[in-house]
């Protein structure tokens, strides 16, 4: 799985452009700084609920807005999409 540096997969957002969102919003230097290396979520190709595997390269790095659509998907759309993306 790629680094929490790079951006989202699925709609490009990184971590300077969430920190500067965030920082608008008035969130502290502090607080940015804790959240930062948990800026992206982990989507499961197979959801957890379909026994979806824990192992990194069943993963897929995503902003938490996108991971959010993603588990909206069906298994099938969902499988699709997240083997469609990736670092390598
Ligand atoms: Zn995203």
């Amino acid at each position: 799985m790629g680094s929490v540096r790079e951006p989202c997969l699925l709609c490009g957002e990184d971590v300077a452009s969430w920190a500067n969102r965030v920082t608008k919003a008035g969130l502290l230097p502090d607080d940015i700084a804790r959240i930062h290396d948990r800026f992206l979520d982990a989507a499961h190709i197979i959801a957890v609920r379909d026994d979806g595997s824990m192992m990194a390269d069943k993963l897929k790095p995503v902003c938490p807005a996108c991971h959010r659509v993603v588990d909206k998907l069906t298994n099938e759309r969902r499988k699709e999409l997240l083997t469609s993306i990736g670092y390598c």
